[in-house]
């Protein structure tokens, strides 16, 4: 059950640095609403090759029940990355959300865990420069988004996309 009581924010808490905030702390604030930007370098593990973290922000919201203090969290960000299609380089924006109950008894909240998990769940963003980038010629390697070549290439007919059709026309 959470308490709902209109939370001050605290504009005198300073957001630790590590991300590490103490249970007393918070509980005595009656909750706690803050913005704060990160710094890409502190994160470059937890993003797979190429990518490359150009921003990082993190919004938190605490709220103290009874019990225990509930964490909201939204971790905004753009990462630098390689088109997996056609290899150019591209700014891709991702959002991901996490919340987590820390009951009484709880030292700090670790928020720090919880940033680092979402950054590794955003690995699983499009990394396409454009939903429907056309990539590269298998043969010539041309960039069929911005010319057509004459190579020959019929990818082999998808068994599905063949019976799609065949429904797809047969509605009636
Ligand atoms: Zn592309
Ligand atoms: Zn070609």
């Amino acid at each position: 059950m959470k308490n709902s009581k209109p939370n001050r924010p605290g504009p005198d808490y300073d957001v630790p640095e590590d991300l590490r905030f103490s249970y007393a702390q918070i509980a005595q604030a009656h909750g706690l609403h803050c913005e704060v930007k990160l710094d890409p370098a502190m994160f470059r593990e937890e993003l797979e090759k190429p990518g490359e973290l150009l921003g990082l922000r993190l919004k938190l919201q605490f709220s103290v029940g009874t019990n225990n203090i509930y964490a909201e969290g939204v971790l905004k960000g753009s990462v630098r990355w390689n088109c997996t299609r056609c290899t150019k380089s591209f700014e891709e924006k991702f959002s991901q959300e996490f919340e987590e109950l820390y009951p009484a008894g709880t030292d700090f909240i670790d928020i720090m865990t919880q940033v680092r998990q979402s950054l590794v769940l955003a690995n699983g963003i499009s990394h396409l420069c454009a939903p429907d980038c056309r990539g590269l010629c298998p043969l010539c390697g041309c960039d069929l988004n911005e010319s057509q070549c004459a190579c020959d290439r019929k990818p082999p007919r998808n068994p599905f996309g063949v019976l799609k059709d065949k429904f797809g026309t047969k509605k009636d």
